[in-house]
């Protein structure tokens, strides 16, 4: 990627970015979505750019992932109005919270029934929430088959009218812990099967309740995501050496280089 620009133009570290390539990957990843029936929600923590953020509505993109409200509150700033946090409420920025859920459609994760009761108790305006659950990356979420912790959350919102449940979420970063497809695609597979089970047994009370899952490599590897509701990867924006590791992606779908000058060598 570096030799694809004018090197002698670079005279600080420099972020390099491919639109084409970018462009390329976004609307391949919405193509696999469309043909599996599943909606594409994309992170746009990965990029962070308003710009890069644009490319996205090309394909037809008009729900987004971020993992903070400043993330939020930046791109809802930059018209996005359907945005999901997908980070543990953080209960201290409850006015953001409130801020932002008056002016865009605004869901966030719930891991504990404490959280649950006391933003249920302060929302000024309704939101939308999935339980994180934890389905083998054991980062963050809810044991996924702890089901009295999930009955508990969801009983003490589903009481109150603006807390509206919106499904599972997981992020299974366990495969890029791998170096190969074939394990990618045995942890895929086995986070799908725990979330289709999770909404088996909440469907009859939350008909609508989606299952959804995001990580660059289960996304990009797995043929057929039809057994979702929703995909929530980022990193495939840009792919990089790291993915290729993985068996992502090839070279010529890394969008994303830094390039920095050679200043000074140490021969050791
Ligand atoms: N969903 C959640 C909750 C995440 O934390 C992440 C990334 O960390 C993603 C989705 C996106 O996955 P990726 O970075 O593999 O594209």
């Amino acid at each position: 990627l570096t030799r694809m620009f004018n090197q002698n133009n670079i005279t600080v570290p420099t972020l390099l970015i491919h639109r084409k390539i970018c462009s390329g990957n976004i609307s391949m990843m919405q193509q696999k979505a469309d043909r599996s029936g599943v909606h594409l929600i994309p992170h746009f923590k990965t990029h962070q750019s308003a710009e890069v953020g644009s490319w996205f509505r090309d394909s037809g993109t008009t729900a987004i992932t971020v993992s903070s409200l400043s993330m939020a509150s930046f791109f809802a700033e930059h018209g996005w109005n359907d945005i999901t946090i997908a980070f543990p409420v953080n209960l201290r920025e409850m006015n953001t919270i409130n801020r932002l859920a008056s002016t865009i459609r605004l869901r966030v994760f719930i891991l504990s029934v404490d959280v649950a009761e006391k933003l249920a108790g302060n929302l000024e305006n309704p939101a939308g929430f999935y339980i994180e659950t934890d389905t083998g990356y054991h980062r963050s979420g809810v044991e996924y088959d702890d089901y009295s912790l999930i009955d508990a959350i969801l009983d003490r919102t589903s009481s109150t009218g603006k807390l509206q449940f919106a499904g599972f979420h997981t992020h299974d970063g366990n495969t890029y812990d791998t170096t190969g497809i074939d394990e990618v695609l045995n942890i895929h597979t086995a986070t799908v099967e725990k979330l289709a089970g999770l909404r088996d047994r909440y469907r009859s009370r939350f008909p609508d309740l989606r299952i959804s899952i995001g990580d660059t490599p289960g996304c990009t590897l797995a043929d057929d995501l039809s057994r979702l509701d929703e995909i929530r990867p980022g990193n495939y924006v840009f792919y990089d050496v790291m993915q290729t590791v993985i068996g992502s992606c090839g070279f010529d779908r890394i969008g994303v280089a830094l390039a920095a000058p050679v200043v000074a060598r140490n021969k050791e």
